[in-house]
């Protein structure tokens, strides 16, 4: 489908580069300031992709609401300046129309656009037969169908160039982040789908600058393909998004601190170490499936003898005491509350459709 121009084919294989670092303020606010964040980035040397929010989704009404379209020529202005390609999100079939007027480089779809499939199909139906990578957000709740049918929604349209980007799940209530990781999401996502890329976006999980660097290593050590973060010549004054936002110094001053480890290596004895490890952990697993197993065959038996009485299948009281127990037990041998309780929760919920299935037969 035609062919590329020089600067589409520099961003498109610009994407396939990992680590991927995209930086840029969450929202463009005037002219001066996008020119500087531009300036100051690409000083670095260390960012590829410029970002900024044109049009802001906000939760509220009466908040910054994105400069809007007058915003796109700075942009371009400040890919002229420095050289650095530009990104911005899109909601609308108009907003798309409008960032490809100005030469917008890589588009990118948010968490509260990847939730809603009428917009994302609006977004796909205004890229037919046009040449732009899309980065795809994880929808604002933890359901990776709606990640994977944004995703393919695009795809249908035509685009070849696609990533993703795990920004982190809305959730109720004081938790140290403003999105929740659940990384197991984003893990299994790279697990479907090995050729495109995930890129971390620390800013949005994390919501404050103190636990950026610890996300973005986090999502280093997980083998991520990049990272977003946003970057502000003056964070705290920032219009939207102050308390995550760090100057372009910061940032650089960040990157160079991440522990960038690589995949594999070619080393031999590093390879048959781990093998041993790996078989270790098969070995360990097998017993643990043997284990559960025998522990389901006795829950039937329980089954029968409660039926043969008439008794309930669920004592609260006795899987309280159980729970109780596993969680004591569990802190002794360094297992955490969080993982024993999600465990057990599990062990129990299959203990209970194998009683089901001998009561009800
Ligand atoms: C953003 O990148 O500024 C943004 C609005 O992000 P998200 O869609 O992840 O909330
Ligand atoms: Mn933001």
């Amino acid at each position: 489908m035609g062919t590329l121009t020089e600067q589409q084919q520099k961003v498109s294989t610009l994407l396939k580069k990992a680590p991927l670092i995209i930086s840029g303020p969450c929202s463009a606010e005037t002219e001066e300031q996008v020119m500087q964040t531009a300036i100051r980035l690409a000083a670095t040397g260390k960012v590829d992709i410029m970002r900024a929010g044109i049009w802001k989704p906000r939760t509220r009404p009466g908040s910054f609401e994105g400069i809007g379209t007058k915003g796109l020529p700075w942009m371009q202005q400040a890919k002229k300046e420095t050289g650095l390609p530009i990104a911005v999100e899109v909601a609308t079939a108009k907003q798309v129309e409008d960032a490809l007027h100005f030469d917008v480089d890589v588009l990118w779809v948010g968490a509260r656009t990847t939730v809603n499939p009428f917009s994302v199909q609006e977004i796909a139906d205004a890229l037919r037969g046009v040449k732009v990578p899309v980065l795809i957000k994880n929808p604002l709740n933890p359901d990776l169908e709606l990640w994977v049918g944004g995703m393919e929604r695009i795809a249908k349209a035509g685009i070849e160039d696609l990533g993703l980007i795990h920004r982190g799940f809305s959730s109720y209530g004081n938790t140290d982040f403003r999105n929740a990781p659940m990384w197991h999401l984003a893990i299994e996502m790279k697990r479907r789908y090995p050729g495109i890329p995930m890129i971390n976006d620390p800013s949005h999980i994390c919501g404050r600058r103190d636990i950026l660097q610890e996300v973005a290593q986090q999502a280093m050590d997980l083998d991520f393909d990049g990272l977003i973060i946003e970057s502000h010549i003056d964070p705290d004054n920032a219009w939207s998004d102050a308390k995550q936002q760090i100057t372009p110094e910061v940032l650089k001053e960040m990157l160079e601190a991440i522990r960038w480890r690589k995949e594999d290596n070619n080393s031999e004895d590093f390879h048959s170490a781990l093998e041993k490890f790996r078989q270790q952990i098969n070995q360990l697993d097998d017993e643990l499936l043997q284990v559960l197993s025998s522990r389901m065959k006795v829950a039937q038996k329980i089954g029968e003898y409660k039926k043969n009485n008439d008794i309930t299948i669920l004592q609260t009281s006795r899987w309280t005491e159980i729970l109780e127990r596993a969680i004591a037990k569990g802190e002794k041998l360094g297992l955490t509350d969080e993982f024993v309780t999600k465990y057990m929760d599990a062990v129990h919920m299959e203990s209970i459709n194998h009683q089901n299935k001998v009561m009800n037969s």
